[in-house]
């Protein structure tokens, strides 16, 4: 209580009961300068992330389709990339030519043996991330499990039929849709059975196993991709109408889409019950990012609406990775519930640090304390690795962070106290809280 009266006593004398101006004043470049190396010393907590090198397959359950366009900042010329690998590296050209990336590739693999499982960690201690995310199909053992942890993939227990025709849409489903199968099986060899149980109450009882077996391993969130294979619209069917297409697609047969659907739609709240269940909260993905053939009608965060405002699923946390992107303005709005979140990852990367300025703003103004921090890291290719991901991420946000709180603080929106606070809420608190002591 003492304290909450200081805080009020603090934000009266700041702000002075003044009205918020629509411009910031002439010291915003200089409150800048000031917030960001305090910004700079907040401990991330990395919410979302695929670390792990370019030769690993199991830094997603999925994999990029060929082809695909490039974003203008993924591109291998943006010359961010340089000032990335000069300060994690210390790499010594100024142009990532074939024969220069190369001095980088060596450095990356002498360091890779040198320093082991320390490796992405000294990544970590150098931009400051205390713990983040390790999104991946399984966890590596080149990645520090102080410093990782787990987040699985769930959507394959979505795909247990004959996928010939889902497969068959276009040509990202046909990369991504046998790779869900290939994540299926080695769910089922885990949990030491070799095919699917011939009633479907044991198949619930082995999606169950599986998530309780992941939560032991360490999981501490279960993650979907789905708006990459279909819809995020989900009807309500009833358990009998999902057992039948379960007991008359299980031993064979291909399902027409209809079916499929309804056995799907029931299969995921089936899992995010039990995630609410369990206390494993259950990230999304919610983004258009790779691929030629992204729906983005029917990936659109808004199709969720009817999940995330039921209130059966109270109990269930829900972060929504990559915050909606396009829509990141309008997605902000689902966080009214209590218990549903949106993370920034990806967006940092696809936006430049001015555009990202005006989003964090928009977000900071609206729910404060709903908005976490992700990087996305993931290996690109071999010179665009997790590791120059990362540093783009930390980058651009703590800039864009920096940038946005200036100018609040500026206009009179909020205090300097006040700010750094919420600095610590998006970089850190807020993510952690969510995991009642499981990450710090
Ligand atoms: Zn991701």
């Amino acid at each position: 209580m003492r304290f909450r009266i200081l805080f009020f006593i603090c934000v009266v004398h700041t702000l002075a009961f003044s009205q918020a101006r629509p411009l910031p004043g002439p010291d915003v470049a200089q409150i800048y300068q000031r917030l960001l190396p305090q910004i700079e010393k907040i401990p991330i907590f990395d919410h979302h992330a695929h670390p792990g090198f370019y030769d690993d397959s199991d830094v997603d359950a999925m994999a990029a389709p060929p082809g695909g366009s490039a974003l203008l900042r993924e591109r291998d010329d943006n010359p961010e990339l340089i000032a990335a690998a000069k300060a994690l590296f210390g790499y010594p050209y100024d142009d990532l030519s074939p024969e220069h990336a190369k001095w980088l590739i060596n450095k990356k693999a002498e360091l890779r043996k040198s320093r082991g499982q320390a490796y992405f960690s000294d990544i970590f201690d150098q931009l400051n991330i205390e713990q983040g995310v390790a999104n991946r199909a399984m966890m590596a053992d080149y990645l520090d499990p102080k410093r990782f942890v787990w987040v699985f993939f769930a959507d394959s227990f979505m795909w247990p039929f004959n996928n010939q025709h889902e497969a068959a849409r276009n040509p990202d489903e046909a990369v991504y849709i046998p790779l869900q199968g290939k994540m299926l099986r080695r769910w089922m060899q885990q949990e030491g059975i070799n095919k699917l149980p011939a009633n479907f109450n044991d198949y619930l009882a082995f999606v169950t196993r599986t998530l309780e077996d992941n939560q032991k391993k360490g999981a501490i969130a279960q993650k979907f991709e789905v708006a990459y294979f279909r819809s995020l619209k989900f009807s309500d069917p009833s358990r009998e109408q999902a057992e039948t297409v379960y007991r008359k697609y299980s031993a064979g047969g291909i399902p027409g889409e209809p079916e499929y659907r309804i056995f799907q739609d029931y299969t995921f709240r089936y899992l995010i019950r039990e995630g609410g269940r369990l206390h494993l909260p259950v990230h999304i993905h919610t983004a258009a990012v790779i691929g030629d053939y992204f729906n983005m009608s029917e990936g659109n965060i808004f199709n969720l609406e009817n999940i995330l405002h039921d209130p059966r699923y109270l109990n269930t946390t829900f972060v929504l990775i990559h915050g909606g992107y396009p829509y990141e303005r309008q997605a902000i709005w689902l966080a009214t519930a209590k218990n549903i979140y949106l993370d920034s990852s990806l967006m940092e990367v696809v936006m430049y640090p001015s555009a990202m300025k005006d989003t964090l703003k928009q977000w900071l103004e609206t729910f404060p304390d709903k908005i976490t921090f992700g990087t996305d890291a993931f290996p690109y290719n071999e010179t665009l690795g997790a590791e120059e991901s990362y540093w783009l991420g930390v980058q651009t946000s703590r800039t864009a962070l920096a940038a946005a709180l200036a100018e609040m603080i500026s206009e009179g929106e909020v205090s300097e106290m006040q700010a750094l606070q919420m600095a610590r809420g998006y970089l850190h608190d807020n993510a952690v809280a969510i995991y009642g002591g499981k990450v710090h």
